[in-house]
């Protein structure tokens, strides 16, 4: 674990905080990610953002590459998507986060989008991993499904190793011999990356569970053993979404799940 030159405690031992436009991620806050797992239409995008806005979310996501197991399923919109996204910053004033699934599409996401998203199934595709490190954007690195926490560690310091800084990582479920959930969230993982690492630590229950009747616990499990907060899917009509419509909450639930959490962040010392 010494080979964590930048990402670890010994080199920055105060938690790193990010500050965007209007937003902090680290520190006392607690920042909230929400929207669809997939962008399907500017109407479904604008309105659920101002939505979300109105419940106090702090950045909205949305994919526009998606990255399906099946290539008959659903790709997402692509720059189409990128564009609506950018849409409901320019509607909402929140920032935008999305997926880059490709080094190609760097410069086109970063137009685009306030933060770059490396998921699950990228995150040791070194060469995207450096692009990230180059691309002047916050990075938040989604923890492979089968990766270790010491791999995440240093997929994350390819990225800060090309000079950028500005690294979220996230916890979103790991592959175990449980099929109940879609995966296994490891709680342990938060704590021991919190220790280890100075970076902001985001959790991603919506993947982590797979089940929306799992999301809320899960979500004030992450919240308690000191996320730094949670990036969670939402969608206007889960049985009828493009992508991972089982684990979406309506915003009826998520409204919810935000009172449920600030009372926890009250009792925590922490803002929401
Ligand atoms: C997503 O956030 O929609 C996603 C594809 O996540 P992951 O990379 O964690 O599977
Ligand atoms: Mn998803």
């Amino acid at each position: 674990m010494s080979s964590f030159q930048l990402v670890g405690r010994k080199h920055r031992p105060e938690d790193t905080v990010i500050a965007m436009d209007g937003c902090r991620i680290g520190g006392q806050q607690l920042t909230v990610i929400a929207g669809p797992c997939a962008v399907e239409g500017e109407e479904q995008m604008l309105a659920l953002a101002r939505e979300l806005k109105g419940m106090g979310v702090h950045i909205l996501r949305g994919g526009a590459y998606k990255p399906r197991t099946s290539p008959y399923s659903f790709q997402g919109l692509g720059e189409e998507g990128l564009r609506i996204l950018a849409a409901a910053r320019e509607y909402t004033g929140l920032p935008v986060i999305t997926e880059v699934t490709d080094a190609r599409y760097m410069e086109k996401v970063c137009h685009y989008a306030d933060i770059i998203q490396i998921g699950s199934r990228n995150m040791q595709n070194f060469t995207l991993l450096r692009e990230a490190g180059r691309c002047g954007r916050p990075v938040l690195l989604k923890r492979g499904f089968a990766a270790t926490i010491e791999e995440w560690l240093l997929a994350a310091e390819y990225i800060l190793n090309e000079g950028n800084e500005q690294v979220i990582l996230c916890e979103r479920g790991i592959r175990t011999f449980e099929t109940f959930t879609r995966n296994t969230l490891d709680i342990n993982a938060v704590a021991a990356v919190k220790e280890l690492s100075h970076l902001p630590v985001i959790v991603d229950p919506s993947h982590g569970t797979g089940r929306r009747s799992l999301v809320g616990p899960v979500s004030r499990a992450a919240v308690a053993a000191g996320a730094d907060g949670l990036m969670l899917e939402v969608h206007q009509d889960p049985d009828r979404a493009l992508s991972d419509g089982k684990q979406s909450l309506t915003p009826a639930q998520f409204a919810v799940l935000m009172d449920e959490l600030r009372s926890l962040a009250g009792a925590l010392g922490r803002r929401l």
